[in-house]
């Protein structure tokens, strides 16, 4: 309490993992209780919406906000805490790029709820109720947020300070980031990733690459894959080329492929559009010399046929920061 700096941790549109990390970072919470005052985070403090109104302008010196900005509330939190926060980090994937929530904006908000309320086999909804933003009860009227088309990154609604990728990130990056800003260091530039590598997971990655081109990809469950080769070669879909560095490659080294999750390395675009591109240097294209050119994508598509959920796989992550978007309505 007293003088320490304050920070907050919100959740927007999230799963919770997030939380997990912060509570992962284990006897370091000592650590950050000692330094610092957690103001907000409903996880974990009891402090009221009011409570975060009624603070000065800029009181919070850093404000974690993760998960996708999916409904009103999100936003009217994301503006909220940008007003009273100095720094506001954008943590984890959802935050950042969208995340998973943003696989959404390849649906209409109509056709989410009627997969959720109304067509959907577990649900006893007989009088095909959907969520409104006011209903009137005798007590008084209730209100919902407005849920949106459209999911976003917290960075296509406010101004915001650095980035943290990860889903979510690693415990001892939210440790490294708390003690940038203990540290009588000058702050990195504003849009800065912190706490992350410069390059890929694949530079990260210790498994050996032999530049062996590839003819068929299988999914997860279906190989064993050996422990030391690139999983690339060995035809599972890792997105390791193109996916920033900072986790030191865990998933490779669990032996399960990078899903992508840190997106795109800082200064890079497109992720999926950068995987896509990688994949036409490993994918084997020799026996093309032999075919006429009208069977050329059908050699392709035969081996890109063994990839379900092409947008799904390449932009799990990072749809709403992609050129894509969503889906053109
Ligand atoms: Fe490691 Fe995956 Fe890169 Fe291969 S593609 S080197 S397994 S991160």
């Amino acid at each position: 309490m007293g003088n320490k700096p304050k920070i907050a941790m919100y959740w927007g549109s999230a799963c919770g993992g997030c939380e997990v990390s912060l509570a992962n970072v284990h006897e370091a919470l000592l650590i950050i209780d000692a330094n610092f005052e957690f103001v907000f985070c409903p996880c974990l403090v009891d402090t009221k919406y009011t409570d975060i109104e009624n603070m000065a302008e800029g009181e919070i010196l850093i404000t974690f906000y993760n998960g996708a900005l999916r409904n009103s509330e999100n936003e009217q939190m994301a503006h909220l805490l940008r007003k009273k926060s100095k720094i506001i980090i954008a943590y984890g994937a959802c935050s950042k790029d969208g995340g998973i929530p943003a696989l959404a904006n390849f649906h209409s908000k109509e056709e989410i709820y009627n997969t959720i309320y109304l067509n959907n086999p577990s649900i006893d909804n007989p009088y095909s109720v959907i969520p409104k933003t006011v209903t009137t009860v005798e007590e008084g009227d209730l209100y919902l947020p407005e849920f949106w088309d459209t999911v976003k990154s917290l960075d296509q609604v406010i101004d915001v300070d650095y980035y943290m990728p990860g889903c979510p990130p690693e415990p001892h990056q939210l440790v490294k980031v708390l003690n940038i800003f203990l540290s009588d260091e000058p702050l990195p530039p504003k849009g800065s990733y912190l706490g992350v590598g410069k390059t890929t997971v694949c530079e990260e990655c210790r498994r050996v690459k032999t530049d062996k081109k590839i003819t068929k990809f299988y999914r997860n469950w279906q190989i064993i894959p050996d422990a030391t080769t690139c999983l690339l070669e060995q035809g599972l879909l890792c997105m390791g080329l193109a996916t920033c560095g900072g986790c030191g490659g865990a998933c490779p080294e669990a032996n399960m492929p990078c899903t992508g999750c840190y997106g795109a390395p800082q200064g890079g675009s497109d992720q999926g559009a950068k995987m896509i591109s990688a994949l036409g240097s490993v994918i084997d294209i020799a026996p093309l010399k032999e075919l006429p050119e009208s069977e050329i994508p059908n050699y392709i598509d035969a081996i890109l046929k063994d990839i379900p959920d092409l947008a799904g796989t390449f932009y799990k992550y990072s749809l709403a920061k992609s050129l894509v978007n969503r889906r053109v309505k």
